[in-house]
């Protein structure tokens, strides 16, 4: 569980922006056949989504273990991505396959949608597929105001002091303020919430797409593709 991050930037040309705001679901104690998923709502109460100070130039890391490195993925195998089409745009599936494959070209990791699936509890994920769903702030009160989507991976962590990411999910909002959405290309905030679950914080530089407010940016920046390669190093050393 966790809170929405409401940073509002003073530049202009603030209609048109998104924020997105990513969300570090659960970390645990590994080595136990049932994950005791414990609760991070502290440390999503800052206003930075991330671990401030954690990553380098351009980017942070959602979450780092007791050692000081990332929590990601295992370097090997899929990632699973199973989709709850409720809500979803018409021309969703070509969405998620474009952004599915954007973050797998930038990150090395690989996700793959493996499926769809009727579940909708996106707060207390476990090790399992990945959830993406679409829903609003009656059902996900995250997505209040102008927040477009939440995303985050679920962890766990072993005695050694190693992390890694077992689960996760996504939230798209369908109901942009203003109609936001309907002018603005989602591709670009789902991409933002997976590399929330890959492992990506936010980050100040506002060129970065893993800046918390979406304001056009184009494609990854340098620092979001340096972060994604440290995540990548991190996962295979
Ligand atoms: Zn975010």
């Amino acid at each position: 569980m966790t809170e929405p991050v409401r940073q509002r930037r003073s530049c202009g040309g603030v209609l048109g922006t998104l924020l997105v705001v990513g969300a570090v679901i659960v970390g645990t104690v590994a080595l136990s056949p049932s994950l005791a998923l414990t609760d991070l709502r502290d440390a999503a109460i800052d206003p930075i989504v991330g671990v401030p100070g954690s990553g380098g130039d351009g980017y942070t890391f959602m979450a780092t273990t007791p050692r000081g490195t990332p929590v990601t993925w295992p370097c090997d195998g899929t990632i699973e991505l199973e989709v709850n089409a409720q809500d979803a745009p018409e021309g969703y599936a070509e969405l998620v396959a474009s952004a599915v494959a954007q973050v797998n070209d930038a990150s090395g990791f690989v996700l793959e949608v493996v499926g769809e699936t009727d579940d909708r509890e996106y707060q207390e994920r476990g090790a399992g597929p990945v959830l993406l769903m679409w829903a609003d702030e009656s059902e996900v009160p995250e997505l209040a105001g102008r927040t477009a989507g939440i995303g985050g991976s679920s962890y766990v962590q072993g005695p050694g002091g190693g992390g890694r990411a077992v689960g996760g999910m996504v939230v798209l909002d369908t109901d942009m303020p203003g109609g936001l959405l309907r002018r603005t290309d989602p591709g670009p905030v789902l991409v933002h919430e997976l590399l929330h679950v890959i492992g990506l914080g936010h980050t100040e530089d506002p060129s970065q797409l893993m800046a918390p407010e979406y304001s056009s940016q184009r494609g990854l920046g340098d620092g979001d593709l340096a972060g994604l390669q440290a995540l990548r190093d991190a996962a295979c050393s």
